[in-house]
């Protein structure tokens, strides 16, 4: 198909921030392909990035500001907000209202965002959803370098020869770097890989060594390796003498609860053997890079993790040079982009800090603030706590979807609940958290908004719109900025993205002086041709210099001293630990296709097709002694809330240990929000929450039937004991049971599919012992819906009936293959999805490998083409060669 015209654009997922490039074809379909010149990923994309063409149609989208539920036009919505806004900050002061932000937003949003509430409302309560995410990682790097600095690039992890992936599940979280490295590997036969991580991911796949520390263990074992790295000869003296201070305290800290291989071994549940191992690697590796993410951060002690692995990388002096230095690696497509605004409540813009009163006095005067915030706000647990409290008496929340992603959401809901203002802007109409919202604000969505985004590596890019504003939707910063307007506030004018970036980059240049990391001095003042054509660039970007790829190689840091700080930290488990009442610890996080709360991914068939489903893992040992068998229903309850979802045994998790993917919400399913579960304690300097370790306990939910629907007609079945809903190819596929048994199946599915039978022809079966029960509607000879209910809790498979869906008549032997629940040949049943991009399933693979003799991945792509688009299957591929059940 011509193209018509492309567009370079970014991911809109994760921190590694992929290059995309747009074709719009003459046909009015959009083409989603890598950038091959962007610097992330270099044409490559993973399999959310893949399918985001698949994300863009006006389903479900917010297009009218709503007000009290109906429908108004900006004008009456934002006087509504600014009205109710000023009366509370009238009655009860500025400290009274919030904002409550996200890593979605692009820079631009973020700069207007802060500045509205830091200056002008004159409270420090704006906060990012990036609290949940990094903050730890933030707080680590002002400590050790007195800046917000992640000193490395991408270029890094092809250059070790040692890598440490600690706390992340790259292979599923961040897949471009994740292939970046099993190319680098491929290249260089010596990069050994150690993933340090309780569970067994998908990332070990490629992993020399998997330490399987015990959870929140972390900071004994770097505190264990700097001790040792120090009294086995590995410091560079020269470095510390001339680059650091605070060795001395430290190391006395360290030697206190880490002083011998044996006592770390037993802090972290490891054996010595391995634990010598990556000792020894570590000393003896000179291109040394720690990678760290969500695993690390998301502690009660996250911030002394993160500058226990940054002490062992200044006492090696491995920092800030090719293919060495720690590296935090973020979830957001701009959580850093949000760093480098401040929207972290106890941040100034541009990396400037409350703790300076030179610095709030520079901001102040930049913006010519009528009401400057002297004071750090509320951080995100704290703001909904305050809120809970009703302290806070108004919030604006955008882009983010707060009554799932916080820990312990249903007190979030309880707040939002009785907050007395609500409102959200957003692009998409039925969220958890809109229901709660006063106000109803449209806003646009990737592929409509335009600005930047700053990736893991520091590296800007632009984000650009290919397609036009649909119905009344707007830019956050046009929102913001109107909202400012009827405020009376001055400096709010603005008429586009590109005025914005012009005024952020002239902040972080304003007085600087080399004093601050975050410099775009070189980019200030760009005409609108060169932001439009902005290519992508790592800050610092300094006047009459290029972009840094790596800071710190000088051996200087942004101190008073101009040296690297070591932090003297002692270890701490997490805040909670199991009991009898509460005997296994839930781990929580991401799966390979999907990405928060699913209100874009959930949107793309192909991203459904993986795991379709909310699930616990758990390992067998735990398993058998409750009486749970694979495939059981389970509810996963704490002391906050509960979760249900199918047990998954599996020795990746070991004894003692659950885990239970982030995405599920009242939207997909009737009780599968994790962060109902979760425990809210945070971390005392970051604010960080403890998302990796809550004490829960499982027990089986008894279910009399068990079943599954698919129609082409969208669906709802609150009422039922457990439901799950999917997006598939012209479907909704809907896994449904209850504890209530039934006496007519016939009426209840007619019930349950929304009709009757003069809604076209019903083919049914209900076996002699009633225990099943199977029925389909044909329209016009094309399959419209099905519904298959059991007694047992295995359901036939349903991929093979989703492709009877995609014909346009179906015969007679395939009406009665459907009842009899198998398709005529066992190969058109190719089981669970593994390959997304190519739709090729379990069985499809197993079979291949079996007749074929496949030993290799590259042989598998070859025969069937999984795993040779974006790559992200090939863990699973590789996993599925080693497999004695495949
Ligand atoms: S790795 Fe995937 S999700 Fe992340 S930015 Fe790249 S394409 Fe998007």
């Amino acid at each position: 198909m011509p193209e018509v015209s492309s567009v370079k654009t970014t991911c809109p997922y994760c921190g590694v921030g992929c290059g995309i490039e747009v074709s719009l074809l003459d046909n009015g379909k959009v083409k989603i392909q890598g950038d091959k010149n962007h610097p992330a990923n270099f044409g490559r994309l993973c399999s959310k990035g893949t399918a985001l063409a698949q994300t863009l149609d006006l389903s479900e989208r917010l297009l009218q500001p709503q007000v009290s539920g109906q429908p108004t036009d900006w004008d009456s919505a934002l006087a509504e907000v600014a009205d109710k806004f000023q009366q509370i900050i009238d009655r009860d002061g500025p400290d009274a209202v919030a904002f409550y932000v996200s890593g979605q937003l692009l820079t631009e949003d973020y700069y207007v965002a802060n500045k509205l509430m830091k200056g002008f409302i004159g409270s420090g309560n704006i906060d990012t959803n990036s609290r949940l995410c990094m903050s730890s990682s933030v707080v680590g790097h002002k400590r050790a370098f007195g800046s917000d600095t992640v000193p490395g690039c991408y270029e890094d992890w092809e250059q070790c020869d040692l890598m440490i992936l600690t706390g992340s599940n790259t292979a599923w979280c961040h897949p471009v770097l994740y292939q970046r490295l099993v190319k680098a590997r491929k290249n260089n036969p010596d990069l050994k890989v150690v993933v340090i991580d309780p569970r067994r991911t998908a990332t070990c796949d490629i992993a020399d060594l998997h330490l399987a520390i015990d959870p929140g263990s972390d900071a004994f074992l770097f505190n264990g390796l700097f001790h040792w790295l120090s009294s086995n000869g590995f410091s560079d003296d020269d470095f510390i003498q001339q680059s650091t201070q605070g060795l001395a305290d430290a190391l006395q800290s360290a030697t206190a609860d880490s002083s011998s291989i044996a006592a770390v071994a037993r802090s972290c549940g490891l054996n010595e053997t391995e634990l010598t191992r990556f000792y020894q690697w570590f000393g003896q590796t000179e291109k040394t890079i720690t990678v760290y993410s969500q695993g690390i951060n998301q502690s009660s002690s996250g911030s002394d993790k993160v500058n226990a692995i940054i002490n062992c990388h200044l006492l090696t002096g491995r920092i800030g040079k090719p293919g060495m230095g720690p590296f935090s690696v973020t979830g957001q497509p701009n959580a850093m982009g949000g760093r480098e605004v401040g929207a972290l409540a106890n941040q100034l813009a541009a990396h400037m800090d409350y703790l300076e009163p030179a610095d709030i006095d520079r901001v102040s005067r930049f913006w010519s603030a009528s009401n400057m915030s002297a004071q750090p706000g509320l951080k995100a647990v704290d703001l909904f706590n305050q809120m809970h409290a009703g302290k806070i008496k108004a919030i604006w929340i955008m882009a983010t979807n707060p009554a799932v992603s916080m820990p312990d959401s249903n007190r979030v809901r309880e707040a939002l609940q009785q907050c007395e203002f609500v409102v959200v802007s957003d692009n998409v109409a039925n969220t958890d958290t809109a229901q709660y919202a006063d106000v109803l604000l449209p806003a646009l969505a990737w592929g409509e908004k335009d600005g930047s985004v700053t990736n893991s590596e520091r590296c800007i890019s632009r984000q650009r719109a290919f397609l036009p504003a649909p119905g009344e939707a707007r830019a956050d910063w046009w929102i913001l900025a109107e909202f400012a307007q009827r405020m009376g506030y001055k400096g709010f004018d603005y008429r586009s993205s590109h005025q914005i970036f012009n005024e952020h980059a002239a902040l972080s240049a304003f007085e600087n002086f080399g004093s601050r990391d975050f410099d775009l001095s070189g980019l200030v003042n760009l005409d609108p041709a060169d932001y439009a054509n902005l290519n992508p660039v790592q800050w610092p970007v300094i006047s009459g210099q290029r972009g840094q790829q790596r800071l710190f190689g000088d051996g200087r840091f942004f101190t008073a001293s101009g040296k690297a700080n070591f932090v003297a930290l002692t270890p701490s488990l997490p805040t909670k630990n199991s009991s009898d009442e509460f005997p296994l610890v839930l781990n929580t996080g991401r799966i390979r296709d999907h990405w928060h709360t699913m209100t874009r991914t959930g949107k793309a068939p192909r991203l459904n097709r993986h795991i379709a489903e909310p699930y616990v893992q758990i390992n067998q040992q735990d398993a058998a002694s409750i009486g749970i068998t694979d495939g059981d229903l389970v509810e996963v309850a704490s002391t906050q809330g509960s979760y249900v979802g199918k047990a998954d045994i599996s020795h990746d998790v070991r004894p003692g240990r659950v885990f239970a993917p982030m995405h599920w919400n009242d939207q997909f399913a009737s009780n599968a929000n994790i962060g109902r579960v979760v425990n809210a304690y945070t971390d005392p300097f970051s604010g960080q929450p403890e998302f990796k370790h809550t004490p829960v306990r499982i027990t089986v939910r008894p279910s009399h039937w068990h079943g599954f629907i698919l129609s082409r007609q969208r669906l709802e079945h609150r009422a039922l004991g457990y439901w799950t809903s999917c997006r598939r190819e012209g479907l909704w596929q809907y896994t449904i049971a209850d504890d209530k048994n039934c006496n007519d199946w016939s009426q209840f599915s007619r019930l349950l599919l929304d009709t009757d039978d003069k809604d076209g022809e019903w083919s049914e079966l209900l076996d002699s012992t009633g225990q099943t029960y199977r029925a389909a509607r044909f329209v016009d000879d094309r399959l419209d819906a099905c519904i298959f209910i059991h007694a047992e809790k295995q359901l036939p498979s349903t991929e093979w009936l989703i492709q009877l869906f995609a014909y346009q008549l179906v015969d007679r032997k395939d009406r009665l293959r459907v009842l009899a629940g198998s398709p005529l040949s066992s190969e058109q049943d190719q089981g669970k999805i593994i390959c997304s991009c190519y739709n090729v399933g379990r069985n499809k693979i197993c079979k291949s490998i079996r007749d074929d003799r496949l030993t290799t991945v590259d042989q598998i792509g070859e025969k069937l083409q999984a795993g040779t688009n974006c790559g992200s299957c090939l863990p699973e591929l590789n996993s599925l060669i080693k497999s004695p059940d495949c």
